[in-house]
């Protein structure tokens, strides 16, 4: 488990490392091979696709694509008290911070008589993604409605996989608490649809006839789809963006540990075993100049991963080239390796990491000294656990409400602000070899 990178008494520039640094062999450029022929196939076949893709993909065909009202009503009465009074405290932590990310239209007076507003206008519709193939992902409902809801989306729907093994009434549908997780926060839209076929129904939209007693149900199409998911996923994400809007790519998880002699084997360990048990293809990665740490850090892993609940899948993504630990010569090196490689989350586990995480520049989330575990993000931080992944967020951010928003210049000139400014328009009208440009503003002083 885990193998080494050696790079002390190496200094070497982005190239390089992006080229050293440990990364998965089938990655989302891979995978969209994969999904393009099942992303077409829902485009052509609609709802009878999304039928057979749950059967071949989930072992299950879902009794109905769009889960009924009652369904949602039962899964809520049926949630665990300690389950939901867990998942009303995330609610609670992440309204909190998300309300602070509220924008506001801003009007900037270029001269007098010439404005530019900039309004910040909701998308009409989104498709959110609630992951549920390997784990059930009630935590990403909350992560993808709360921003959502403040950015004030008129129209939203979620898909989740169909689960095979639940119980009776819940059987062909997303897992019950996923199905609670939506009622809780009110979302009354939810398909049992999963991986790259739920991508493609939300961008394409679909009607499902099945039943011949009742009227087809419509799945309209949305403008963006976010949320976290495997790397088919993330595939179609990629696949389909242009088609749709996405947040980013938020793909199989990652944490990088940045650590140095003050941080504690076993809360290394714990946090990188943490984010292994997602997916055999997730990364752990341990960033340290202390050989001393590296050693102990793999002393406890051994017993650790044997004795957690999904060690097969655990010791898979330890073991994968995804994951290692990167030997470096001191933390100004550290530094360097991390923001190279822009994890999703990165940990400081290292003397003064206050002062450390303002360098660095790259990463997904950034969760500072030794009582701020990636788990505490993942569900309660009040922060959202939706973050780019595969290097993406050295150029995206994690989901937001400005994710939802998108922001339109409002142009407002009177006649003598536009008199004023008119010979630098046909001037670079000419300059551009594009003299209609310059003539759409003489023609308004001509007649004059
Ligand atoms: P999932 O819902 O993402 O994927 C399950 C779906 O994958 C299935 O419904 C199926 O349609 C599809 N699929 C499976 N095998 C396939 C194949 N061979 N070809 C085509 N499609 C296939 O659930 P999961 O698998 O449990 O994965 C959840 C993922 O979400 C994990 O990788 C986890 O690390 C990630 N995650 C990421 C973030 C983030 O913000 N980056 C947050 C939470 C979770």
């Amino acid at each position: 488990m885990l193998s080494t990178i050696d790079l002390r008494g190496r200094p070497l520039g982005v190239r390089e490392l992006r080229h050293l640094l440990p990364r998965a062999d089938f990655d989302v450029a891979a995978a969209v091979a994969t999904v393009g022929p099942i992303c077409d196939d829902v485009r052509e076949r609609g709802a009878t696709a999304l039928y057979e893709l749950g059967e071949r993909f989930d072992g299950v065909r879902p009794p109905t694509l769009r889960v009924p009202q009652d369904v949602l009503a039962a899964a809520l009465e049926a949630l665990d008290p300690q389950v939901r009074a867990a998942l009303d405290e995330a609610i609670r932590r992440v309204r909190i911070v998300h309300e602070d990310q509220r924008r506001t239209t801003t009007t900037t007076t270029v001269v007098p008589g010439g404005e530019v507003s900039e309004r910040w206008i909701p998308v009409d519709r989104v498709g959110l993604y609630v992951p549920g193939g390997r784990a059930v992902y009630p935590s990403s409902v909350v992560m993808n409605v709360v921003p959502a809801q403040i950015a004030g989306v008129g129209s939203l729907a979620v898909a989740s996989p169909p689960q095979r093994d639940s119980s009776g009434v819940f059987t062909g549908y997303p897992h019950p608490t996923v199905l609670a997780a939506c009622a809780l926060l009110g979302v009354d839209e939810v398909y049992a649809v999963g991986g790259a076929q739920a991508v493609a129904a939300f961008a394409f939209g679909f009607e499902d006839a099945s039943d011949a007693d009742a009227a087809p149900v419509v799945c309209e199409p949305v403008s963006l789809v976010t949320g976290p998911g495997n790397i088919y996923v993330a595939a179609a994400k990629r696949h389909l963006k242009g088609i749709i809007g996405i947040d980013s790519e938020a793909g199989p998880t990652e944490i990088a540990i940045l650590a140095d002699d003050t941080a504690v084997p076993a809360h290394v360990s714990a946090d990188l075993i943490s984010q292994a048990e997602h997916d055999p293809q997730a990364a752990s990665v341990l960033v340290t100049a202390s050989v001393a740490l590296a050693e102990a850090v793999r002393a406890d892993l051994e017993d650790r991963v044997a004795g957690t609940k999904h060690s097969e899948r655990v010791r898979e993504a330890l073991s994968g080239p995804q994951s290692g630990v990167v030997l470096v010569d001191d933390l100004d090196a550290g530094l360097a390796v991390v923001n190279a490689y822009a994890a999703e989350h990165l940990e400081l586990q290292v003397a003064d990491a206050a002062a450390v995480s303002q360098r660095v520049r790259n990463a997904g989330a950034v969760f500072v000294g030794p009582h701020s575990p990636v788990s505490l993000g993942d569900y309660v931080a009040g922060s959202n656990h939706v973050l780019p992944t595969g290097g993406c967020a050295c150029h995206s951010s994690g989901l937001s409400v400005q994710s939802f928003l998108r922001g339109v210049h409002v142009v407002s000139y009177t006649e003598a602000a536009l008199r004023e400014v008119a010979h630098h328009v046909v001037a670079l009208a000419q300059a551009e070899d594009l003299p209609a440009h310059g003539e759409a503003v003489q023609v308004r002083f001509d007649r004059a």
